[in-house]
């Protein structure tokens, strides 16, 4: 059993070999994250199309650097709806996300996010984060150099909304009344508190206590494994057990000794044995209790 808790299957050429290997190498889930409504809407679809051995769920979101086009032709607002419409249409949708903020820095500082950017990222990142709130689903997070003000934001937001509960009648309820059963067992003993991963970890250990004390995840990806990643490494042994999630964000961030190569799910085996071995655990173990916390954060 080993949960693959981050990758984007709707940019995958050869689908089929590619969830065949994760079959033989014992991957048992993979949630494919939505980038865009185009890519939400596929990936819902690829996990709708139940097969024999490794299990699909979805997540649906607009990435900060993806959703451009879609709400420069549909607007903010008809984009939130057209997500709103798609957890209707499947109870494999088990998240809000992949959102978040990205406030890329080039080094020749010649690449800066402008100040409009931010603004329209923050606009799209805060819908979504209301969504999550509104639906009750966990949120799942991308944060490039913008911690202050992810952790602000959810901050602000940090409690599902008891009063739309009128509006999340038309979406399945079973999904909802599993996560949240699950969730009064998280470790911050609240039931009713807004929670999600941030996934790809990339920040310092200040940075994890914050996303911790929100009652958050942290999910490790391939980038762990990178030589220059000590900082990664340091979060990745202090993070409580009962909070690590493992993914492979694949097709990219190949893990070590793969780095530069096309990754597939299969390769969070590596991620595992990486975590388990700074953490002086068995594969066995590490496979296990990220499982398992996959299983309580998105109620699969
Ligand atoms: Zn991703």
């Amino acid at each position: 059993m080993l949960v693959d808790s981050h990758a984007h299957l709707d940019s995958v050429e050869d689908l089929g070999t590619v969830l065949g290997h994760a079959r033989s190498e014992g991957i048992s889930e993979i949630i494919t994250a939505g980038t865009s409504i185009e890519s939400s809407r596929k990936c819902v679809e690829i996990a709708e199309q139940r097969r024999i051995g490794t299990r699909i769920y979805a997540t649906i979101g607009i990435h900060p650097q993806d959703g451009e086009n879609e709400i420069k032709n549909l607007g903010l607002y008809q984009c939130i709806n057209s997500l709103i419409q798609i957890t209707k249409t499947s109870d494999r949708v088990i998240g809000i996300g992949e959102t978040g903020l990205d406030y890329y820095e080039t080094g020749d500082t010649k690449q800066v996010t402008s100040k409009d950017d931010k603004k329209n990222q923050r606009e799209l990142f805060r819908e979504q984060v209301k969504l999550a709130v509104q639906l009750k689903l966990p949120l799942v997070i991308h944060c490039r150099n913008a911690w202050e003000e992810t952790f602000s934001l959810l901050t602000r937001h940090n409690h599902y909304s008891s009063s739309g509960a009128k509006r999340n009648r038309e979406v399945p309820i079973k999904k909802f009344s599993t996560s949240l059963s699950t969730m009064s067992s998280r470790p911050n003993g609240s039931n009713n508190k807004l929670t999600g991963v941030f996934h790809s970890w990339t920040g310092d250990w200040n940075a994890a206590r914050k996303a911790l004390d929100l009652g958050f995840y942290i999910s490790f990806s391939g980038i762990v494994t990178f030589k220059n990643a000590q900082e990664i490494q340091e979060v990745a042994q202090k993070v409580p057990l009962d909070r690590i999630l493992l993914e492979t964000d694949s097709p990219y961030l190949s893990p070590e000794p793969l780095r530069g190569k096309t990754n597939e799910p299969k390769n969070v085996k590596i991620v595992a044995q990486f975590v388990a071995d700074l953490r002086h655990l068995s594969f066995e173990e590490i496979a296990g209790i990220t499982s398992e916390n996959a299983g309580r954060l998105f109620g699969i």
